[in-house]
This record gives C-alpha cells, structure tokens and sequence, in this order.
C-alpha cells in the first residue's frame, strides 16, 4: 500500500488521492498568439523522467485540495509535498536505479530523449557485453 502525506491532513493511503500530471506547467502568457505547433507542445508534451519528478495531486477523497510532490518515479517515492504556488524544496536527488538491470542509456535515466548515434552505439556495445547465451 502507497502512503501519501497530504500537507493538510497528513499520511493517507493512495486510494484517497488523484494524480494530476506534471506540476509548474505554465499557461501560455497571450494564448493568441501561439501557432498550432505551440498549442500541441503546451497541451500534450510533458516529462518523462526517471528520478525526482515534480508533480500535482488531488485529495479527492479527502480536503479535497490540490497540492504538488516530489516522486522518485524509479522508486515511487514521495520526496516532499508542497503546498500548491510554492516552489519546489531543495532536496538532495537520489541516486537513480535501474531495478531490471537495464543500460543507462535509453532506459530513462538520462534527460536525453533523442539518442545520438554514438550513443545509440555504446548502448549496443553495453548491451553485447551484458547478454549472452
Ligand atoms: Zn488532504
């Protein structure tokens, strides 16, 4: 059983909660004057981390209040909560994990979505010397 500690009312079972995506996604300033192409990246392009993820919480069954977190997402642990308008607290980041035994590269433990073609390389070499039969 996940706990979440609401800040208003304290440690809860996740049951009690609702996620709400990312935190700290800014609205657009003059929303007319955004194109198709920035509209798209606003509405739908958001992180994909693995590691410290800030993000918004709902205690739906609870206060019913809004407030945001700080997850490990490799771990699912909850680093802080914070009352929503705050800014995130300083933590120390966790070194992050790779449970399966998975390569660095490509499996979401870096902050790099394209994979250039060295390291897609390195990452087959990484892979030879890992496997096997
Ligand atoms: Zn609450």
């Amino acid at each position: 059983m996940l706990i979440i500690t609401c800040p208003y009312c304290g440690p809860r079972e996740q049951s009690e909660f609702h996620y709400g995506g990312e935190a700290h996604i800014a609205r657009p300033a003059d929303p007319q004057a955004l194109t198709d192409g920035q509209w798209a990246e606003f509405v739908f392009m958001r992180s994909n981390v693995k590691g410290v993820f800030a993000e918004r919480w709902n205690h739906s069954s609870g206060c019913r209040k809004w407030f945001n977190a700080l997850r490990d997402t490799s771990t699912d642990r909850f680093l802080a909560v914070y009352e929503m308008g705050a800014k995130p607290p300083q933590i120390d980041a966790p070194e992050l994990r790779t449970p399966a035994g998975e390569p660095l590269i490509g499996s979401g433990n870096d902050e790099t979505k394209v994979m250039t073609e060295a390291e897609m390389t390195e990452a087959e070499m990484t892979e030879d010397l890992g496997g096997g039969s």
